[in-house]
């Protein structure tokens, strides 16, 4: 058999621990043997950070803002104990971190689903996608510890030096204070990706956030949605496909989620974000089954697994222990990224190879040859557990 060929490279970013240990047995057991793989290589594993003093991670951003694609391995974000381990010379930032901040993307997270593993809510039978919108609120906030007699103000400082204030509160007591912000132009970024999203994905758009209590802030936020759905040629497109945004409030968008078979993505502000990506992972039944994808309002992409790099399995791996790591997540990184790269170079076998990939890897879990995380969870009858490289070669049988 000839092998499939690339006219792009991707952009590739390697990693850290027991998912870097994967990454290397993924490339030369399913793509390297059927893939006349291009890729531009980055290593963002923590060692290669150090030497480049984190330079690498700019880098391999910046090629994927050039290229259009990448596909990244789960990295260390160095903490006090990681400085230690590997003798760091700073606490460098989160790759995920630098990368989005440079392309200021949304990232997109969506479970995969088999048969055997059953969500916790009965009734879903397709994926929610959750996006999230990565930036200003509560992480970009500022706030102090207020005591008795205190009055705390929101204070805005024009260019002209005018001051415009409103008062927050006047503490009789010992409290709290926070500030937070957002800008038009991250949400502008943010609705748009969201809506092409949906436009790319054939489904249902709901956005939700709290603007009857917040009639402001929140406010601006479904104002900006709807201007841009109504004024920006979305609300044809959506038309046409048969597909559907709506605004609602976020308490109403989880009820309405815990009622849905799912099929949708549900557009979230940053906090709502972080916690309903943990919620909807957690009750699709495996944290190892959640694939993510950064994407920018210009259609830059960037896939990785959503799951960090398994650090426990790694030092079992280290002691020649042998170990059972699902590679689901981060194999799903590497079809999504062969298939958007496939679409943009009109280059259909790349992208028909990337399905059979994600078909095989499905087929294998559902014939019951599975890594023992999912053997944990599955209802199937007949399992097998099998070890990390194990199951990439089930995979490749099907294949
Ligand atoms: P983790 O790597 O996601 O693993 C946490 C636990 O979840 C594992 O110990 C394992 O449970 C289970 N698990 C996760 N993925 C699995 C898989 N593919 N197969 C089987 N089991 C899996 O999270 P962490 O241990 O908290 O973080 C480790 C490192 O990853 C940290 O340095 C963190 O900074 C980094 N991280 C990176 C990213 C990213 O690059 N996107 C995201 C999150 C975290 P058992 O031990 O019970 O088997
Ligand atoms: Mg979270």
């Amino acid at each position: 058999m000839s092998k499939i060929n690339m006219t792009t490279p991707l952009v590739e970013m390697d990693g850290d621990e027991m998912t870097r240990v994967i990454w290397k047995l993924i490339k030369d057991i399913l793509i390297l043997p059927y893939v006349d793989l291009k890729t531009e290589y980055y290593d963002l594993g923590l060692e290669n950070r150090e030497k480049t003093k984190d330079e690498v991670t700019v880098a391999a951003a910046l090629a994927n803002k050039k290229y259009g694609v990448a596909v990244k391995c789960a990295t260390i974000t160095p903490n006090a104990a990681r400085v230690e381990e590997y003798g760091l010379t700073e606490m460098w930032k989160s790759p995920n971190g630098t990368i989005r901040a440079i392309l200021d993307g949304t990232v997109f997270r969506t479970p995969i689903l088999v048969k055997g593993v059953v969500p916790y809510i009965p009734s879903w039978k397709k994926p929610i996608t959750i996006a999230r919108h990565a930036y200003g609120d509560i992480y970009k906030n500022s706030e102090m510890l207020t005591e008795e007699g205190d009055k705390a103000e929101l204070v805005i400082t024009g260019k002209d030096g005018k001051e415009k204030r409103q008062l927050i509160q006047k503490f009789d007591g010992p409290g709290i204070i926070q500030g937070v912000h957002n800008t038009d132009r991250s949400i502008k970024n943010f609705a748009k990706t969201c809506f092409n999203f949906a436009l790319e994905k054939r489904e249902d758009l709901w956005f939700a956030a709290k603007d009857t209590i917040s009639k402001k802030y929140d406010h601006r936020f479904k104002d900006i949605f709807s201007e841009i759905f109504e004024e920006e040629g979305y609300k044809e497109k959506f038309a046409e496909l048969g597909i559907e945004y709506f605004y609602t409030l976020i308490d109403d968008a989880v009820a309405r989620t815990v009622r849905s078979e799912g099929g949708y993505i549900w557009a979230c502000k940053n906090y709502d974000g972080d916690v309903f990506s943990d919620f909807i992972a957690t009750a699709f039944g495996s944290l190892a089954m959640m694939t993510s994808v950064l994407v920018s309002p210009e259609g830059v992409y960037e896939y990785e697994a959503a799951h960090g790099t398994v650090q426990r399995h790694y030092y079992k791996h280290l002691k020649g222990e042998e170990t059972s790591t699902n590679s689901v997540a981060t194999i799903f990184a590497w079809s999504g990224a062969l298939r958007k790269r496939g679409e943009l170079d009109r280059n259909a076998d790349l992208s028909a190879f990337a399905s059979r990939l994600e078909a095989a890897t499905i087929a294998a879990i559902e014939s019951g040859k599975m890594t023992r995380d999912l053997c944990a969870v599955s209802t199937l009858k007949e399992k097998t557990p099998l070890n990390t490289e194990e199951f990439l070669l089930a995979v490749k049988e099907g294949l």
